[in-house]
């Protein structure tokens, strides 16, 4: 299925990202590894064991729209097509909506949901025009339910179902697949990222998420879901939200 398919990851340099980075390599596809921090790219071109010519560290910041045209470019450059585009970079919070900083919310819209229509922007002339690609999109649960001290994240994720829904029925008779993915907790290091009330890193590691589903496992579901053209998926979580899977 993905073997010598041309996949791009953001988020890459962590967690699920890197996770799925590893996965799809050994399932043999050419990777594009996208994030902010270019030496962990690196570490994780690395661990993938692919030859230089299958993998492209590409730096990228999603939240710069203007940027991203021009690296869909080097990806043509250097692939000539992209055929799996995984909308995977996310940050999260934890604060209660009476003390968050409007700041917070601003940001989490613009990492998690504005990040991920640039994205899309940029690349989707090229998918159109090749008549295939497959958006494959981390969202989780929390698209789906409200979390508490999660508002900010919660709502980025919710506008992330409004927005590939309705990609997704514009695309269909296109040949573009598009795949939303709603993981719950996965050992992944983003809640000593997630941002406290007034925006700064809060720091703390989160138990729950210590105990998650192991990342790499997390990847192979993704993947198996993806394979099999499933439009929805849940993966991890149950013992704690007390819900699906
Ligand atoms: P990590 O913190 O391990 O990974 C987050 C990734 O996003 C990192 O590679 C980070 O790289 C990248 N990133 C953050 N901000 C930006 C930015 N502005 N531009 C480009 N890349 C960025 O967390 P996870 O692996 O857990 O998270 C991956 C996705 O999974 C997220 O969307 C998250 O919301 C979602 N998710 C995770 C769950 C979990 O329990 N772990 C549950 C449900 C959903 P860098 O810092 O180098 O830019």
């Amino acid at each position: 299925m993905f073997n010598q398919k041309t996949a791009w990851i953001t988020g890459a340099s962590s967690g699920i990202g890197e996770a799925l980075a590893v996965e799809l390599a050994r399932q043999g596809a050419r990777l594009v590894l996208s994030a902010r921090r270019e030496t962990e790219l690196q570490r994780v071109a690395k661990a993938t064991g692919l030859p230089a010519d299958a993998v492209l560290v590409l730096p990228l910041d999603v939240t710069d729209a203007a940027d991203l045209a021009e690296k869909v470019q080097t990806v043509l450059a250097r692939f000539g097509r992209v055929d799996y585009v995984f909308q995977n970079a996310g940050i999260t919070q934890r604060s209660l909506v009476q003390d968050t900083d409007p700041v917070v919310y601003r940001r989490l819209m613009d990492v998690n949901f504005f990040g991920a229509v640039a994205l899309t922007q940029a690349v989707l002339p090229q998918l159109l025009t090749q008549k295939s690609g497959h958006f494959v999109v981390t969202s989780s649960v929390a698209g789906k339910i409200g979390v508490k001290q999660r508002s900010g994240y919660c709502a980025s994720k919710h506008a992330l179902h409004g927005f590939f829904d309705s990609l997704r029925a514009e695309v269909a008779n296109e040949g573009l697949r598009v795949t939303i993915v709603c993981p719950g907790y996965i050992r992944t290091p983003i809640s000593s990222s997630a941002l406290s009330a007034s925006g700064e890193v809060y720091g703390k590691s989160d138990r729950a998420q210590e105990q998650g589903m192991p990342a790499d496992e997390c990847a192979r579901r993704i993947l198996k879901a993806v394979a099999a053209g499933r439009e929805e998926i849940y993966v991890g979580g149950r013992e704690i939200w007390g819900i699906y899977l």
